[in-house]
């Protein structure tokens, strides 16, 4: 079946896998979401003799649909691969009665490597496919991961340039160091001094500058976007909840067709809505848990039906998921209106100028799919430390927040189903928090002091990926006001 992509917004439509790569955002401002969709071609029982790339394949195939065989085979091929530090790259672990399904095992150690270490593969063989020979740009605002996965998925890819935004101040000492210590020469890091909304807010704008983009095509150069929107983030990010379910099913944890629940620490609503599309597709899933921190806008949508973003943006211990404007969401409103761009944009519209909105009784049935739970900062402490002591596991901040959301569906629901907890970063990412939930008490303040702690403590090597960036040198120092940030990409190119 050909798949093709239409706008959330309504102005494109007809728009194949691979224009939609290379577009990011469709020029009405929506999002590209799939005009059909089709069920899986496989049963689930295959699944269980299906390494991770094989399931991928087997999976995006089914979205994207104008790429070959070998086109698709050749992107999985060199984006999974020893960059991940197993073998398996997303081990499905059991600890007590509790499933992780560990998406942290790649270059930066949090699970935007999962996608982003295949989106420039994907990127540059759309290009080729298209014909095109400009230079793809990528702009990209990050909460702190998705900047360092990006950078590192396409650190010196020919044909491509690389410019990151992050808020300074935002994100935590290893994530920036990650971030300020590339080396890639198609690589450029700018601090923004503001919150994540306006490094996004502004990503935005200069993505809808008309004006602009007419000028840097004239030079050879056309934007895209590495964040969550581009639908080759999301595709990617399917193949680990069908994955995750062939684990549950070869262990016999599960029977086949058996329903399970999958917990996602969310911001941007990226990982959470790959996991709706899996079970639109076939995927035996019963319930999708929203975890959120104490930025819980989207807990009060699902029980209210209200988005409303005016509120105290809150620095949290989870900061990849302060987000107070989860861009992906649009996707799921598109598709609880029935498909429907007009009520989406009336929506969005509302969205951009009163910062709120609120869906109809109607789109509210649609949300039946999910639970949502949101975890205060002491709840995340306690789960970490609740965790490790039952059962001898470290957890970062983020799969925290899944975990303690996870416990409370537990505690509310009477539900048989098996439950996976999304786990998407290495405790060493975040080992400042970690280690104090722990109650352990370390003489610096230091985070690669506080890395050796935790490693001796719970005896687990400290990953190459913060050994690294220890003694690297700083070569991005730009800092500049949210105002500015169309200049500095003007200057930049
Ligand atoms: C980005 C991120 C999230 C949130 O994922 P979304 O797709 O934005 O909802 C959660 N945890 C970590 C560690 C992240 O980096």
């Amino acid at each position: 079946m050909n798949i093709t992509y239409k706008s959330t917004r309504g102005a494109e439509s007809g728009i194949s896998a691979s224009r939609a790569i290379i577009k990011g955002l469709s020029e009405d401002g929506g999002l590209f979401v799939p005009e059909q969709l089709t069920g899986f071609d496989f049963t689930m029982k295959e699944l269980t003799d299906m390494d991770y790339r094989e399931t991928a394949y087997r999976v995006m195939r089914l979205l994207l649909s104008d790429f070959s065989e070998q086109e698709l085979r050749g992107c999985i091929e060199k984006a999974y691969d020893s960059k991940f530090d197993t073998p398996e790259l997303a081990p499905l672990v059991k600890r007590g009665d509790r499933f992780f399904l560990e998406l942290f095992h790649g270059k930066t150690i949090a699970f935007k490597d999962m996608a982003l270490s295949i989106l420039p593969h994907l990127l540059t063989c759309s290009m080729k496919k298209n014909g095109m020979k400009e230079k793809v740009v990528i702009l990209t605002a990050t909460s702190g991961d998705t900047g360092k996965a990006a950078l590192a998925g396409f650190s010196d890819v020919e044909g491509t340039q690389i410019i990151v935004f992050y808020p300074k101040g935002g994100v935590s000492r290893i994530q920036e160091l990650q971030m300020v210590t590339e080396k890639g020469k198609n690589t450029k890091v700018i601090g923004v001094n503001g919150n994540f909304d306006d490094c996004q807010t502004g990503v935005k704008e200069i993505f809808g500058n008309r004006v602009l983009k007419q000028k840097l095509k004239e030079k050879g150069y056309v934007f895209s976007s590495a964040n969550s929107i581009n639908i080759g983030r999301l595709i990617p990010q399917i193949a680990y909840y069908v994955w995750a379910y062939g684990g549950l099913l070869k262990s016999g944890e599960i029977k086949e067709n058996d329903k399970v629940n999958f917990t996602v620490p969310t911001g941007n609503f990226g990982n959470i809505l790959a996991a709706y599309y899996a079970k639109r597709m076939g995927l035996p899933v019963h319930k999708l848990i929203c975890a959120s921190n104490e930025n819980n806008v989207l807990f009060d949508f699902f029980h209210t039906g209200i988005y409303d973003k005016n509120r105290e943006f809150i620095l949290t211990s989870s900061p990849s998921m302060d987000i107070l404007i989860s861009s992906n969401l649009e996707r799921l409103i598109y598709h609880i209106a029935g498909d429907e761009p007009e009520k989406t944009r009336e929506l969005m519209l509302s969205l951009a100028n009163n910062g709120r909105y609120e869906i109809s009784d109607v789109m509210k049935t649609g949300l039946s799919d999910f639970y949502s739970a949101y975890a205060k900062e002491e709840e995340v402490f306690e789960t970490i430390r609740k965790i490790y002591e039952e059962d001898g596991y470290v957890i970062d901040t983020h799969t925290a927040v899944a975990a303690c959301a996870a416990q409370k569906y537990r505690n509310e629901e009477e539900d048989p189903c098996k439950n996976v907890i999304v786990s998407t970063a290495s405790p060493f990412k975040f080992a400042g928090s970690v280690v104090r939930a722990m109650g352990l008490k370390v003489s610096s303040d230091d985070d690669f002091v506080i890395a050796e702690k935790l490693s001796d403590t719970a005896k687990i090597d400290i990953p190459n990926a913060v050994r690294e960036i220890r003694n690297a040198d700083i070569l991005h120092n730009t800092i500049c006001d949210p105002s500015e940030m169309e200049e500095q990409v003007i200057q930049t190119l």
